[in-house]
């Protein structure tokens, strides 16, 4: 299998790098910046022949465009693309409250967590097609759940994932005849520099969960928003 990933130097994007290798998968990790890279090369000393590093800037459309004709002249499909790639404030204020709402946390957060998303999956589109069984999965948070918002918290980032959410939606109904299935997916609440180290759940946990619930869904569940548990989120 061919898996394609944003966002894998650190993080919950690592640990799928991580553990579709381990079972033998051909992984392309993608990162902004590969010199940096340290743990992707770690992996890339094991795994020499299965791990393609390749730098991805998601909010940089000609880099897509790059990235898009190296994965094509190498593979020629993408069986599973993960839309990991996200941040929780885009600048050096986080929009918490009225009265702090910031236009450049706001867009950037949008930019990275929701538009970039849905061009990477249109760019690599065709390629997916090609793909076995083919799944776009878009790293979402239950933080974008409208039915179960109770407490205030970051602007930006909620109803970035709540909009991720419905271009999710939207693209798995369009999908839908082509073979491919699309779900925005919950990782848990996770120990990473993002989720914060109080978490409750470890990257092993959340990526191992997450990845059977991959490997498990079928045409009927696209659409679905789902927990790395298998359970569903409300809207
Ligand atoms: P981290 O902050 O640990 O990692 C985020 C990753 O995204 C890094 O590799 C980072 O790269 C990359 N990234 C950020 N911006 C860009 C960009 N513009 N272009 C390319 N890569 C970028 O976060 P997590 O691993 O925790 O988060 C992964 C996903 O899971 C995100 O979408 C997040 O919203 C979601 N999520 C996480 C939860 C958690 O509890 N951890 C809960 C719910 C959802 P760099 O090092 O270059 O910044």
């Amino acid at each position: 299998m061919i898996v394609f990933i944003t966002g894998t130097n650190r993080g919950l994007g690592l640990e799928f790098a991580k553990q579709y290798l381990e079972r033998g998968e051909n992984v392309i990790a993608t990162c902004r910046n590969p010199k940096n890279a340290s743990k992707l090369h770690e992996l890339k000393k094991i795994f020499a022949d299965k791990l393609t590093i390749l730098k991805l800037e998601v909010r940089d459309n000609e880099e897509i465009g790059e990235v898009y004709e190296q994965v094509k002249n190498k593979f020629g499909k993408i069986d599973i693309l993960i839309n990991n790639a996200g941040i929780r404030s885009g600048g050096d204020a986080d929009s918490y409250t009225i009265g702090n709402l910031y236009k450049e946390d706001l867009g950037k957060v949008f930019e990275v967590n929701s538009i970039a998303p849905v061009l990477i999956s249109e760019t690599f589109l065709d390629l997916v097609e090609k793909g076995d069984n083919p799944k776009i999965i878009n790293i979402t948070s239950a933080l974008g759940s409208i039915g179960r918002k109770s407490f205030v918290f970051r602007y930006s980032y909620c109803a970035s994932k709540s909009a991720l959410n419905m271009l999710s939606k939207i693209m798995s109904i369009e999908l839908k005849n082509k073979g491919i299935i699309v779900i925005p997916l919950h990782p848990g609440h996770v120990q990473t520099d993002l989720g914060g180290y109080q978490a409750p759940l470890v990257p092993k946990q959340s990526i191992g969960g997450m990845i059977k619930v991959i490997d498990s869904l079928k045409l009927e569940d696209s659409g679905r928003y789902l927990s790395w548990d298998g359970t569903e989120i409300p809207w």
